[in-house]
């Protein structure tokens, strides 16, 4: 191969692993992976790392040898055709938005475990609405914050207990790139929190069609305080929580506009960016001569929030004086008095003392407002009744979208490879109507159940190679002499992973041993279970939960059915979901306001069994999966826990168990893949981000881009 050559597949390959869209494409991954598999294990799966470590020699030896050339050039090809294709679902229903784009902010953007700057839920919802939004081609912007130091990689030490540390990550082998000026200098914008400018960068990220816009204030131009103001993901207390927002809200606004990007809706994704819009009607009243509530008036009927947590400490509050010594500046800017200000962050208008919160800010600046289940729409209408006085508790003009998941970036890609054998390619752009998904019966029961064998026994070897490395970390030694006997391949497997929030309740199967020792250990229908997740750092009690399953694991009982795999993150889940039995989800309803990591099981095969809250309240009929206890709450959060906890240990004894053991002639649990298809059928459409974010253009973003007065 001449050294030309070489040199435009190198460029290919560069400019996919630039652009997002190959996370979520199988065969792109394929390719990185084919041309040297070792070494793409050793980059820890990032193009960028692997392309730098790979020398032209190599390059097109291995090329060569496996023909990967074509494959090259033709995901090359889909790619570029991707960001060019004029026939899409946008082209034809985002109509105003061609003009000005949607703006989603949100603190945290979950999109591959490459990318660490994410924690949890609300960053893998906001990460898989980015890469939908591109799918469906939405015109939209993302804006976020850089954190360049990661949320935190988790060791568990000997005695169970969480070690935490914050490896800083490197932007040179990050698909990123410093948004520059006319010059070709970094472009810089400037917020004011309290009595001096702090100084922002921009990061760019291609997310398929979508750009993403990471601010960042660890810049030389900044003293220290406000370098690391940006390099921890809701870190520092809150004098530093208050200013990381207004550089997200403020400075991600300005930005915008800096870079000639004038949005038609803003989309409040959480409260941490709900000072966004204040800065759009500070720019209005400069540059349209408007007054406040004029200005105000008119960024409301283009803004829309979505709220995510009934609990309590989700949300953001802040005391008065913190308020007045950041935004000072903002208030004589909007000519209002501070009283007037922290009236937008106050439910109560007879309220002169409370913190300003931001959530009730996010409520108030905006003409439409969600939560993100059925469930929890209703929960929100209770908690936040008291900001409309005059409206009875069903009238609170809190409505909902159901969260949905990116199913590309979750689905094993045997399974999608068996989507388009027995339903066509046209799967990828069907997923969200019903209708199609019917179809499903076409795939015998054998053919099914044998793909989701192969899944588990994947899962199984991942699990195992985690769980050396750590033995091996643990005893120094080398992990390749290590072996894991733990786990079977051939028995029902449990998957379980989560943050260690309190509400969780992750260890409540943990709660009657003898009972769970009976049903792990049956002779005949044995379960093991795996467990993932990381405690906050502050958090004793969630990690004293982990403990608990450390110590559980040193039962001699549950030695090799119960595990734990260190260090949860995206990669680990999309393993974990795509090779599970059955997902298992017991928080204290109705406190999961959504929970996700159900739904990216169910293209993948595997079941749900959890609490009637979030998703699966509107979710389970009885035959889609298994359903923990009834909708009833009891005040006292201890006789609760006791009855779910029941009602647990019964539908593994009664239900699951016996239903997945159940094999007919073939080996095949006819009851259970019977199961596995109706939860295709009946939740497939409905529980993916395409669908959620046609709802949101439908319902919210095409009526704030009209901007038309609202009811509310
Ligand atoms: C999907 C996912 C979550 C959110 O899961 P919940 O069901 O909301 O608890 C959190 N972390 C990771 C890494 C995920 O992939």
């Amino acid at each position: 191969m001449r050294e030309t050559e070489v040199a435009v597949l190198r460029r290919r390959l560069a400019e996919m692993a630039q652009n997002l869209w190959w996370t979520w494409e199988p065969e792109a991954i394929e390719i990185f992976r084919d041309i040297d598999p070792d070494l793409w294990r050793r980059s820890s799966h990032n193009p960028i790392v692997f392309l730098g470590n790979l020398n032209d020699s190599d390059l097109a030896t291995r090329v060569e040898g496996k023909a990967i050339e074509s494959r090259i050039n033709f995901q090359f090809r889909r790619l570029r055709e991707y960001l060019n294709s004029s026939q899409s679902y946008g082209q034809k229903h985002a109509g105003p938005l061609w003009r000005r784009p949607v703006a989603y902010f949100c603190a945290e953007f979950g999109l591959h475990e490459s990318l660490p700057v994410y924690c949890g839920g609300l960053g893998i919802l906001a990460g898989d609405h980015l890469k939908s939004a591109s799918d469906l081609n939405i015109p939209m912007v993302g804006v976020g914050l850089f954190y360049s130091h990661s949320y935190f990689s988790q060791r568990i030490d000997e005695s169970g207990w969480q070690q935490e540390n914050y490896p800083s990550s490197s932007t040179e082998t990050m698909p990123i790139r410093r948004v520059l000026d006319g010059k070709g200098n970094p472009l810089i914008v400037a917020v004011r929190t309290g009595d001096h400018d702090i100084r922002l960068q921009i990061w760019q990220l291609n997310v398929g069609r979508v750009r993403l816009f990471l601010l960042d204030s660890d810049i030389e131009d900044n003293d220290q305080t406000d370098r690391e103001m940006t390099r921890v993901l809701y870190g520092g207390g809150e004098a530093v929580r208050i200013r990381q927002e207004i550089v997200l809200g403020i400075g991600g606004y300005r930005a915008l506009r800096v870079m000639g990007i004038d949005p038609a809706v803003l989309h409040l994704n959480e409260g941490h960016c709900a000072f966004g819009p204040l800065e759009a009607v500070r720019l209005r009243m400069k540059e349209q001569a408007e007054d406040y509530r004029t200005a105000l008036e008119n960024v409301r009927r283009r803004t829309v929030f979505t709220t995510h947590t009934p609990v309590d400490a989700g949300h953001d509050r802040f005391p008065p004086d913190l308020v007045k010594a950041n935004l000072g500046w903002l208030i004589a800017e909007l000519g209002i008095d501070l009283e007037e200000f922290m009236a937008l962050g106050r439910t109560r208008t007879d309220d002169h003392s409370g913190p300003f919160c931001m959530t009730v800010l996010g409520l108030k600046l905006s003409r439409r407002r969600n939560a993100v289940s059925a469930l929890h729409a209703e929960t929100s209408r209770r908690m936040w009744k008291s900001a409309w006085l005059n409206r009875e508790e069903g009238d609170v003009p809190i409505g909902h979208i159901t969260n949905g998941v990116h199913v590309k970036s979750w689905l094993a890609p045997s399974m999608a490879r068996l989507y388009v054998r027995h339903l066509g390619k046209v799967w990828e752009t069907r997923m969200s109507f019903y209708e199609f998904w019917q179809d499903i019966d076409r795939v015998s029961d054998i053919e099914l159940w044998e793909e989701h064998q192969v899944l588990r026994d994947q899962l199984i070897r991942f699990v195992r190679r985690r769980l050396a490395l750590r033995l091996a970390r643990l005893h120094g030694t080398d992990p390749a002499h290590v072996t894991v006997d733990a786990l079977d391949n051939g028995i029902l497997t449990v998957g379980f992973s989560r943050r260690f929030a309190t509400y969780k309740r992750v260890a409540l199967i943990l709660s009657d041993p003898d009972r769970l020792d009976a049903i792990l250990n049956h002779p005949e229908r044995p379960a093991q279970i795996i467990f993932a997740g990381k405690a906050h750092p502050q958090d004793h009690e969630g990690k004293r939960l982990i403990q608990q399953i450390f110590e559980a694991m040193r039962d001699p009982r549950f030695r090799s059915r119960i595990v734990f795999i260190e260090d949860y993150d995206i990669w680990v889940a999309r393993h974990m979901v795509q090779g599970v039995d059955l997902w298992l989800n017991t928080p204290e309803r109705p406190k999961e306001a959504c929970g996700t990591s159900g739904q990216k099981v169910l293209l993948n095969g595997g079941l749900n069994c959890s609490i009637l809250d979030g998703w699966w309240a509107e979710a389970a009929d009885g035959l889609n999966g298994f359903i923990i206890g009834d909708d009833r709450e009891h005040a006292d959060p201890a006789v609760q826990r006791a009855r779910d906890a029941q009602a647990l240990y019964r539908v593994l004894e009664e239900q699951v168990v016996p239903e997945f053991y159940d094999r007919n002639e073939h080996g095949v649990p006819a009851c259970w893949v019977r199961r596995m298809k109706h939860a295709i059928k009946t939740l497939g459409w409905r529980f993916n981000s395409d669908r959620m974010v046609k709802d949101y253009l439908l319902e919210l973003y095409l009526p704030a881009a009209g901007g038309k007065s609202c009811a509310f």
